[in-house]
């Protein structure tokens, strides 16, 4: 969409019309033309200004305040702006927002300028475009999540089918991965890359409705349009990483290539003239990880909520990180756990190596807390947007890396049997050049400013050249100091003052008289007036003059010897970047499985046994994130076990229960405990032996499910289409109350059928829970069948949930007591237990008409009398009682006076 006037662009093919429009003006119309997605920053002084549309949008946006400059074709142009220094708090929520921003600045000096003539405007470009994917600032970003980019292409794969490419790319880290896969995979891949923009053909939404794809992921991404390029997918990677053939990138396919090209070109495009830090594109094969659809992924809420939030998924259970690139690197394996069981079992080993070995856990978590973000700041080192606190970082964290590589190497848990993961880090993390931290080390000062121009960064001592100018600099302030006295002196005075202003420089301040006094013979010889203020004069002297010139040559000599020392840094870790990069990645994947020790070691978890049986075997398990709950409220979790394990085939447990009794937990913990153990962790669990997962699916009732727009029933139907048509012998299913959306006997026959295709075709390791408790006695014909129910007891016709799972199922569903818990009025209570005696006991066969003529009719409980509440306030006061006592507390002798006193209590009351 362009913001500006519709006749705005052909100004520049009519001069007549750009004529009307200031020089300034036809210059922003044309920036504004060659970049219509983005708002345009125009960079006017201090601030950043938008105008017309972006003006709007922006003040809307912001909360700005919507001004006026100039006119435009006889309207108002109407204008806002922001300071630079304030920018990126801005340019955050606007991407934020989804909002894409190009950021113009001046790239000549105005003297510049002048010279083409009196007229001519500052030469402005756009050096960047910053779009939510191409973020690299600091403030812009999330410490422990990755920004992702993502590219899309496709290729025809047969007559109506596609092969999707994917290429994720993170320019704040290098991080950059692509993969394949069909179209009915892609949304499922898009969730698990979680990208925060989307790049794609404009063709692609059209024909294949990408943006309602990216609805149903949930996942907040900008979607951008890309138009087609005449440069070849290899021509646009071997430019970018400057060689001849992509033999170095191993077997990338056709739609692989394409992506990685698109993503490439999308860097390019917004970075301009900086170079994005990327490194080869790394292959994700189909198959490696664990399948996890968009709808089971939000399901199961594995690294956000259904709200969205980061806080009370899984991921925030369990991440006990030290540092953002752990965080990262934790998120993305939560998110996609392997399948290949040697590499699980590496995982799992060196987490293992870590619980071991609790005094090597604490050291290495020690020194990880200390270490900065390194691959962000190379990143950022790498597109020139680096400052001296982002030398500092490498410094830091180069240090941190050799601290934690000392830590490792001696001690004997790691070694590479014990734990190869861990040793190869190791390695890494021993293999840096110790001169570039050195070199950094002497090079930094204690305090570092945000911006390099800012100079003050390069440590007294490092370069003799920098000392003496600096010397210079700061003598010739001294020197400027005692000219006062001398001035005094001069002028037989005590007022004279000699201050500094960006107008005037270094200048004397002094009173009217005596002012007056230094504009005669012979004061006038030295003192050079220069202003009258209402109550001072100001005088500059030739002396004054030639310091101030000595100061700022001084102090942009010794600026321009600091850049220069930056840029040499910067060079030089540009030249370790590589091996900082494998460092970093060391350094995460060491301060993962310290992580993932700790929290074994703190909630007791255990090491799942892996293996590529058809097993799902799960003693004494629990949901994480409830279980955190319900220590937060000091109540405890009551574990479960679950056996799916089957001869040929999974087994398929049908579970029952009253609603609050636990079902859904019981589902979900499961799945969890499956996905945690593939990503390398310790379960929450006894004991477990997980047979590899290659797919997971979890789907609930449309009841469940309110957040969506479209018809729920629908949305479960398709949902649960999807698993029955893809579901295997090697997945593990989850289907939590499907067919509640609908019917009663609608619902129990699609439920029904879906469990004997679950069973006979599907043969998957399978949960199911239900209402419907018709569908138990299905496990007298299917054989793989097994009836679970939630325990509940009846107490003096009040029930309790235990939370404990048993074979069988439910006797009843307890919905009239659960309601009755729910504070269903008691009329209504008790007239419903009167019609569910008479259904349940009625001839099935008796029409629903006589049932219905023969009850008495509904008689509504008289309003309550005042004197009937004396009994409730007396069961109050007993619980009150009750609530207060400690038995474990209380000596024999306290207990037994409780007792009496309790036994008095109603009779008080
Ligand atoms: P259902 O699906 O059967 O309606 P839920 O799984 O939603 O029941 O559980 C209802 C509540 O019961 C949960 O929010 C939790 O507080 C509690 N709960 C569930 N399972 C357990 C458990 N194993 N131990 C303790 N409390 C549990
Ligand atoms: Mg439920």
């Amino acid at each position: 969409m362009l913001n500006i006037p519709p006749d705005a662009a052909a100004a520049q093919e009519k001069p007549a019309e750009a004529a009307k429009a200031t020089p300034m003006m036809a210059q922003y119309i044309e920036i504004k033309a060659a970049n219509p997605d983005c708002l345009l920053f125009y960079r006017m002084g201090d601030f950043y200004e938008l105008f017309f549309e972006d003006a709007e949008t922006a003040s809307r946006a912001l909360g700005i305040v919507l001004t006026k400059r100039g006119k435009h074709q006889g309207a108002d142009i109407p204008m806002c702006g922001v300071p630079i220094d304030r920018a990126d708090d801005y340019l955050q929520r606007l991407i934020g927002l989804g909002h894409r921003v190009a950021v113009c600045e001046q790239t000549e000096d105005p003297a510049e300028a002048r010279k083409r003539g009196a007229k001519s405007v500052v030469r402005r470009e756009v050096v960047r475009l910053v779009t939510p994917g191409t973020i690299t600032e600091e403030r812009l970003l999330e410490p422990g999540r990755a920004n992702a980019l993502l590219a899309l292409s496709r290729v025809r794969a047969g007559e109506d089918a596609w092969t999707f490419g994917l290429a994720a790319a993170d320019i704040s880290t290098g991080a950059f991965s692509v993969s394949e896969c069909g179209l009915e995979s892609l949304t499922a891949e898009i969730a698990r890359i979680e990208p925060s923009e989307i790049v794609a053909p404009d063709a692609f939404d059209s024909d294949a409705g990408l943006r309602r794809m990216l609805d149903e992921t949930r996942i907040p991404c900008t979607f951008t349009a890309r138009a087609g390029s005449d440069v070849t997918a290899e021509r646009r990677l071997m430019d970018f990483y400057g060689v001849r053939t992509l033999d170095g990138f191993g077997a990338l396919t056709r739609a692989e290539i394409a992506a990685a090209a698109a993503a490439v070109a999308y860097v390019e495009r917004t970075q301009m003239r900086a170079r994005a830090p990327l490194g080869l594109p790394a292959r994700l094969s189909r198959g490696a990880t664990m399948e996890i659809d968009a709808a089971t992924r939000a399901n199961l809420e594995l690294t956000r909520t259904t709200t969205g939030a980061r806080e009370g998924s899984l991921l925030a259970c369990v991440d006990m990180t030290a540092t953002p690139a752990g965080g990262r690197l934790l998120a993305e394996r939560i998110a996609a756990p392997l399948t290949d069981r040697a590499r699980i079992l590496e995982r799992l080993d060196s987490v293992k190596a870590f619980l071991d070995a609790p005094a090597l856990r604490a050291d290495v978590r020690a020194s990880l807390k200390s270490a900065p973000d390194m691959a962000r700041a190379l990143a950022r080192l790498s597109l020139g947007r680096g400052g001296p606190r982002d030398l500092a970082g490498l410094r830091d964290g180069l240090a941190a890396c050799r601290a934690t590589a000392r830590l490792l190497a001696a001690d004997a848990a790691i070694s590479a049997q014990a734990a190869p993961e861990i040793a190869q880090a190791q390695a890494a993390l021993a293999g840096l050049d110790d001169a570039l931290e050195e070199a950094l080390t002497r090079a930094l000062a204690e305090d570092l400013p945000l911006n390099k121009r800012d100079g003050g960064f390069v440590r007294a001592g490092f370069l003799a050249e920098l000392d003496e100018t600096r010397a210079l600099r700061d003598e010739s302030r001294r020197v400027v100091a005692s000219l006062q006295a001398r001035y005094c002196d001069l002028a037989q005075t005590k007022q004279i003052k000699i201050k500094h202003n960006n107008f005037l420089g270094y200048f004397i301040e002094t009173s009217q008289a005596n002012g007056e006094r230094l504009l005669q013979p012979p004061f006038n010889a030295t003192f050079i007036h220069r202003q009258t203020m209402a109550d001072a004069m100001r005088f500059s002297t030739s002396e004054l003059g030639e310091l101030e010139a000595r100061i700022a040559s001084a102090g942009e000599r010794a600026l321009a010897m600091e850049l220069a020392t930056f840029d040499d840094l910067c060079a030089r870790a540009q030249a370790h970047d590589a091996q900082i990069k494998a460092a970093a990645d060391a350094l995460a994947c060491v301060d993962v499985a310290c992580a993932l020790a700790e929290l074994a070691a703190q909630r007791d978890w255990t090491r799942p046994i892996v293996d590529d049986s058809l097993a799902f075997r799960i003693e004494g398990g629990r949901h994480p994130v409830v279980e955190a709950a319900l220590r937060r409220n000091g109540d405890g979790f009551v574990a479960n076990d679950c056996d799916l394990t089957g001869e040929d085939g999974g087994a398929l447990a049908v579970v029952t229960g009253p609603n609050m009794a636990g079902k859904s937990t019981y589902l979900r913990q499961n799945a969890l405990i499956a996905a945690l153990a593939q990503a390398g962790s310790y379960v929450p669990a006894a004991r477990a032996h997980i047979g590899v997962v290659d797919r997971l699916f979890s789907r609930v009732g449309a009841a469940d499910d309110l957040a969506r727009g479209r018809s729920t029933f629908m949305v479960e139907m398709v949902e649960t289409a999807a698993i029955l048509n893809q579901a295997g012998p090697r997945s593990l299913v989850i289907l939590d109350e499907i067919g509640r959306g609908t019917a009663t006997f609608d619902g129990l026959s699609i439920a029904w059928a879906a469990v004997e295709r679950l069973h006979e075709a599907n043969r998957s390791r399978t949960l199911f829970a239900t209402h419907f408790h018709e569908l138990t006695r299905l496990s007298e014909r299917l054989p793989r069948l097994v009836n679970l129910t939630m325990r509940v007891a009846d107490w003096n016709g009040e029930v309790v949930f235990l939370h404990e799972v048993a074979r069988g199922a439910a006797d009843r569903s307890y919905g009239i007591q659960v309601a009755r818990l729910a504070g269903l009025p008691a009329d209504v209570v008790a007239r419903a237990q009167t019609l569910l005696a008479e259904l349940e006991a009625g001839d099935r066969r008796k029409p629903m008409a006589e049932i219905v003529n023969d009850l008495p009719l509904f008689a509504a409980a008289p309003a309550p009398a005042r004197a009937s509440t004396s009994a409730p306030a007396r069961e109050d006061a007993l619980r009150a009682a009750l609530d207060a006592l400690e038995p474990d507390e209380m000596t024999p002798r306290e207990a037994l006076d409780a007792l009496y006193a309790l036994k008095r209590l109603p009779r008080e009351g």
